[in-house]
């Protein structure tokens, strides 16, 4: 369904198409209410398509003293490893020790102690240096004393918010990309009546009505709803991650060590079959109407925390696929380095309109629950849903073994597509059923996904549907004639459609996702191309104009 063809009156309208808003859209479902949520750009467009694709407790917020988000999130990501098998999968960790480290052994023992008591199980296991070496081959040796195990987990953040989504709209719930809200209405009793709502590609705008709002606008939530606390704003803090093949470095499970320059915990994690390196955490200054993108110094920052942990590697930018920087919506008082902000969510209540913002991509279970706590007075009466009943459809448990997939296919594409990944398999060519080169994507998830999940331009595809755009090289540049092939029967665009598709999506690709130096590259490269047009036009009146002329006068 369109902006212009749902229906006017709505229970409750989610603004954000991140985690949260999707979380919110999945929980107000399933309580029976009529539920829309609108999306500025894409689903996942802002920063629940850029973390670091953990769920996780956050070991490092224990040393900030946050013991009941850290516990929450343990709780939080034992659940999902239960519901959503495929989506979200168990990821060990190792955790080098060095002489002189802060945090040290003692502190760091006692830290996955707790860790291991909110999850209900002993999981870390400690290795003295020659036996984490053999774990860690090319680990920096000099000054190590061995190191820790302990097991986090991992998800594809996008394709989470997504399947929430998904499964909400199979719900009834109803969902809109590209559609921003431009204002909140209210009555003289200053009372939430309703929202206006812009389709952003065509300026379009309609009037819907609402007695509640939910604000899920993550760093942007203050431009709707500003801080009723005089002293805590979001502060926005910029992170950005490093996309490398496998097998460019040496980790087959996750890696977590302190980094030189300033002792922040980074990590090295293998993720749907390339390798993350981040991440940085900065103020952010930009305009954040414009897309984040890695800086040179968080290039070499990261770069210099792969060559302290692996001195003898041979490795360079060249080897890098991609970059992606995002957001965090932190709420902050500005005192604290960083690194050092709370990770809590927080709720704001002004008659009908209640933000939550803040949070983790791991708690959106909760930050859900307290949005729609926060805005019950102002819906109607709802269902009562049991809190522990899983959040998403069930899948068979055990994945089928049909069509020549084998089992782990099967359980990634459960996790993913939900209930619909049989008929993405059924529907597609047996030649699709076959792997994207460098990544664990299969090309019939393509065309399947550009019919079913409102792709409206190739990067909402790349990037988000599929994570390609950061696991292929050059964007999946290669890939192009191919892909086109596949979804031009599901898509829409006629050819001169497709070429402009194609020429944005590079151009986008080379601004936010190639790195600094490209990117300056590219520029120049364009510069020239430009000015060689320039040229070639002038000469090209001089040869045509300057004979007329001539003879003209003569
Ligand atoms: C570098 C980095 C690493 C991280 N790693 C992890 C991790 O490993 N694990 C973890 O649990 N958490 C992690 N986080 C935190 C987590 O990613 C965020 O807390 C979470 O994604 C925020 O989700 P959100 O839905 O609140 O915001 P967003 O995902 O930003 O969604 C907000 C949406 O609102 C839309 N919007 C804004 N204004 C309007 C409007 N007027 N109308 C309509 N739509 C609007 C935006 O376009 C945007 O898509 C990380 C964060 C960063 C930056």
């Amino acid at each position: 369904m369109t902006l212009k063809e749902i229906p006017e009156k709505w229970d409750l309208i989610v603004i954000g198409g991140g985690i949260t808003g999707a979380g919110i859209l999945r929980e107000a479902t399933r309580l029976g209410l009529r539920v829309l949520l609108v999306e500025q750009k894409d689903f996942a467009w802002g920063t629940s398509s850029r973390s670091s694709k953990l769920v996780h407790g956050g070991l490092r917020y224990l040393k900030e003293g946050h013991f009941l988000l850290t516990k929450i999130a343990v709780e939080e990501r034992e659940q999902l490893l239960k519901e959503a098998p495929g989506l979200v999968e168990p990821l060990g960790f190792l955790l080098p020790v060095y002489e002189d480290q802060r945090p040290g052994r003692r502190m760091l023992k006692v830290g996955l102690s707790l860790y291991d008591l909110m999850a209900r199980e002993r999981q870390h296991r400690f290795y003295d240096a020659a036996e984490f070496a053999k774990r860690l081959p090319r680990v920096k040796r000099e000054g190590l004393i061995g190191g820790f195990f302990f097991i986090d987990a991992q998800v594809d953040d996008s394709r989470l918010v997504l399947r929430l989504i998904n499964e909400a709209v199979a719900s009834g719930a109803c969902a809109l990309n590209y559609s921003a809200v431009t204002a909140i209405h209210r009555n003289a009793l200053e009372e939430v009546v309703g929202v206006r709502v812009m389709d952003t590609e065509t300026g379009e705008a309609r009037d819907l009505v609402t007695p509640a709002v939910i604000n899920a606008t993550g760093c942007w939530a203050e431009r709707l709803h500003p801080s009723p606390e005089p002293h805590r704003h979001l502060r926005p803090l910029r992170g950005s991650h490093l996309v490398f093949p496998a097998g460019s470095l040496p980790v087959s499970q996750g890696l977590s060590f302190v980094h030189p320059a300033d002792q922040r915990v980074v990590f090295i994690i293998p993720w749907a079959g390339a390798i993350l390196v981040g991440t940085t955490d900065l103020d952010h200054t930009e305009n954040l109407s414009r897309e984040p993108t890695i800086t040179e110094a968080e290039v070499l920052y990261l770069m210099e925390g792969v060559k302290a942990i692996f001195p003898s590697l041979e490795i360079s930018l060249k080897d890098c696929l991609a970059a992606f920087a995002g957001i965090r919506p932190v709420l902050s008082e500005g005192k604290r380095p960083p690194s050092e902000e709370s990770r809590e969510h927080v709720v704001w209540i002004n008659k009908g309109l209640v933000t939550v913002t803040g949070g983790k991509l791991t708690t959106f279970r909760r930050l859900a629950w307290d949005a729609l706590k926060a805005a019950k007075p102002f819906l109607p009466p709802a269902k009562v849903n049991g809190q522990r009943d899983s959040i998403f459809f069930e899948v068979p448990d055990k994945p089928a073994q049909a069509y020549g997939l084998g089992a782990q296919v099967w359980r990634r594409l459960y996790g993913r597509y939900g209930q619909a990944a049989t008929s993405l398999v059924r529907s597609a060519a047996p030649q699709d059923l076959s792997l994207i080169p460098g990544t664990h994507t299969l090309w019939a998830e393509l065309p399947f996904v550009a019919r079913h999940e409102q792709v409206r331009h190739l990067g909402d595809l790349l990037l988000r549907r599929v994570r390609i755009g950061l696991l292929a090289p050059a964007g999946g540049k290669p890939y192009l004639k191919r892909i086109r092939k596949l979804c031009q029967p599901v898509l829409p665009w006629d050819r001169k459609r497709w070429r402009k598709e194609i020429r944005l999506y590079l151009d986008h690709w080379n601004q936010v996702h190639a790195l600094p130096f490209k990117r300056a590259e590219v520029r120049a490269e364009r510069k020239r191309i430009s000015l060689s047009a320039i040229g070639a036009r002038l000469s090209f009146l001089y040869a045509k104009v300057v004979p007329r002329w001539r003879r003209g006068k003569s």
